[in-house]
């Protein structure tokens, strides 16, 4: 690889912030750049240059990454940010550029877990039952697939605060979420909720709810990823990093 060589880390994930770090400890002498899209206002700080806020659609980013030299995308975002791997996966295959997409494998029910699976949130919110007390660990962006709901009252969530308020008696919690089943399970209990309602997100940062609502017997309403268009995948930092290092011993740097 030549100096100019350029990588566009596209955050928003834990381990986005982990690979900031590795691909900059490893590819000395490339550019490493990650993109935040600015909605969280607590931002940590990746070690490496950053950049913040949309990039303008599929034209928007295909500008930055001609403009800025970039010669291999990661794309570490969340499994739910459908928009943005989209869009990276269209820029990328016009302008002919590699692209890797971080994806973590999705949950998978275990025998004592009662999930009932869903395509949409609104799906999952029409079919909770009249009066139930739902926890829902779902975004702000999210949460208005389900304040239509007069009939139901609901425990929230969320890192940032909605736009919106919530209907009256439902209750908001702005925090990542505990990495303690003990603690969520307490949480569970204590708003004597009756069914949980998450994304499958994957991974382990987010796990301890599923945990918690197994322990308790409680049903979970799960939502699926959003499909996204092929690409080349890796299921973890390792793999990433390895998929990295091929590609970039490809071009004999
Ligand atoms: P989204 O629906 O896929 O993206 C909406 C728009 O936000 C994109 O079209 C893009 O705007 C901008 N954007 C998203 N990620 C960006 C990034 N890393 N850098 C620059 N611009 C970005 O995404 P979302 O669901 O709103 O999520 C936003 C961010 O929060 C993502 O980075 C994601 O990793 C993180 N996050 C999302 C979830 C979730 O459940 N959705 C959970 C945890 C973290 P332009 O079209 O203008 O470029």
């Amino acid at each position: 690889m030549t100096r100019a060589d350029h990588i566009l880390l596209l955050a928003g994930t834990f381990e986005a912030r982990q690979l900031a770090k590795q691909l900059a400890d490893r590819f000395t002498g490339v550019r490493v750049m990650a993109s935040f899209a600015g909605i969280v206002k607590d931002l940590p700080d990746l070690g490496v240059p950053t950049r913040v806020g949309g990039f303008g659609g599929i034209a928007g980013l295909s500008d930055f990454l001609r403009s800025e030299d970039v010669t291999l995308v990661i794309d570490a975002t969340h499994p739910f940010a459908a928009q943005m791997s989209r869009n990276a996966s269209e820029a990328c295959r016009t302008l002919r550029l590699p692209l890797i997409r971080l994806e973590r494998p999705a949950w998978t029910a275990l025998p004592d877990d009662d999930w009932i699976l869903f395509d949409s949130m609104r799906d999952a919110a029409q079919a909770l039952p009249a009066h139930a007390r739902a926890f829902l660990a779902v975004g702000r962006k999210e949460i208005g697939q389900f304040t239509w709901r007069e009939d139901i009252c609901c425990l929230a969530r969320m890192i940032e605060a909605p736009q919106q308020p919530l209907p009256a008696g439902w209750d908001l919690i702005l925090r990542r979420p505990p990495q303690s089943s003990s603690e969520e399970a307490d949480l569970l209990r204590k708003h004597g909720i009756t069914h949980v309602v998450t994304k499958n997100s994957g991974g382990e940062r987010s796990y301890a709810k599923i945990e918690a609502a197994r322990s308790l017997k409680l049903p979970v309403l799960m939502i699926d990823r959003p499909q996204l268009p092929e690409a080349e995948t890796a299921p973890d930092l390792t793999g990433v990093l390895k998929k990295a290092q091929e590609l970039m011993d490809r071009k004999k740097f």
